[in-house]
């Protein structure tokens, strides 16, 4: 059967590529799969975190998920952490990935910078982590943004190897699901990099908490050249900004690109600038609003992490102690 997995960070609140990368097709897919969202904190700490924000972060970002449209009926939502099976097949999986594999990592080089001998050790198993997240559930299909797509043919290597080193057929191979017409939203600073919680401007990213104002100024002061539009999406090549919010602008109108420029084209930003921010405060509004109502209620929201954690280690607990039982290690877990 086919079972959901995916998870999102809290390390800062959601934003623009998040919702239409990911979360707008996890409600989707809560319809049809059963379907398992994670907010992986074990993941946020592989930089450093202070605690009370970590707490925050937490709780806000499941309040997003909530206010977009995630189901903690339908779906199992919970927070990484509190469910020790991730870790615990992370390290049996760190024990099968090979180290050259993990060197052709790229979020591990443009995360780490410079300065590498000073990341962490968990910033570069990240991905062994991920793998275990997913094959802890034997998830057969994983929704995510492009840039995921690297982590997830990690993720298949180590399934296979696995299987294949101790002759089971314990783990799915798990396939990425990466679909919708914005799969790589680009920063609104830089059109050359991805729209991300961790950039230090805040002005590159629309949060989902935005406030109307906040979004227009954005989209005002968003990177853009000096020409009108195309009329056709061919026309927006070597322009990664207006690709850029042309494509955002589709993928929130639910519009092809070139039913965006057939609107628009010949126009210049000053005429669409402002229909962009008219479009993301209409999607946008309502779920900050839904999410702050959720907010003022903290015990609940920490009610049903927990009740989706009960949920999760349920599934994860067994094929966990299936695991321990393949590798030969004695007692159940
Ligand atoms: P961080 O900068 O801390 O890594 P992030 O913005 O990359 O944060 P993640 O929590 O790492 O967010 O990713 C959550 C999900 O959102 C993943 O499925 C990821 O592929 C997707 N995603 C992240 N950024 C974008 C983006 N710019 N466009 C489309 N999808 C994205
Ligand atoms: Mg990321």
């Amino acid at each position: 059967a086919n079972r959901i997995f995916s998870g999102i960070q809290p390390t800062g609140n959601l934003h623009l590529g998040n919702y239409l990368g990911a979360i707008r097709n996890w409600v989707t897919l809560q319809d049809d799969f059963e379907s398992i969202y994670c907010v992986v904190d074990l993941h946020a700490v592989t930089v450093p975190q202070d605690p009370a924000q970590l707490r925050n972060s937490t709780r806000e970002v499941t309040a997003s998920l909530i206010a977009s449209g995630i189901s903690p009926e339908r779906s199992i939502l919970f927070n990484q952490s509190r469910v020790p099976q991730h870790a615990q097949l992370a390290w049996i999986f760190n024990c099968v990935a090979r180290l050259g594999w993990l060197n052709r990592m790229t979020q591990f080089k443009e995360k780490a910078g410079k300065n590498r001998e000073q990341a962490s050790v968990g910033l570069y198993s990240y991905p062994i982590l991920m793998a275990a997240d997913i094959l802890t559930y034997k998830a057969t299909h994983v929704p995510v943004g492009e840039d995921q797509k690297q982590h997830l043919e990690l993720t298949r290597d180590i399934a296979q190897a696995f299987n294949s080193h101790y002759e089971v057929d314990c783990f799915p191979l798990p396939e990425p699901q990466i679909f919708g017409s914005a799969t790589r939203v680009m920063s609104l600073r830089d059109g050359s990099s991805k729209m991300s919680k961790s950039d230090m401007s805040e002005l590159s990213r629309i949060n989902l908490t935005d406030d109307n104002d906040t979004i227009a100024a954005k989209i005002r002061k968003a990177k853009t050249d000096a020409d009108a539009l195309p009329s056709e999406a061919a026309g927006l090549a070597g322009r990664p900004e207006a690709e850029n919010l042309v494509g955002i602008y589709a993928a929130m109108a639910s519009m092809t690109v070139d039913d965006v420029l057939r609107e628009f084209g010949g126009r210049g930003f000053g005429d669409f600038k402002p229909a962009l921010a008219a479009l993301a405060v209409d999607q946008l509004a309502p779920i900050g609003a839904r999410m702050r109502e959720l907010l003022e209620n903290p015990d609940e929201l920490d009610a049903i992490l927990d009740d989706g954690a009960v949920r999760a280690e349920a599934i994860a607990r067994p094929i966990l102690a299936e695991v321990h039982e393949i590798v030969g290690f004695l007692g159940m877990p």
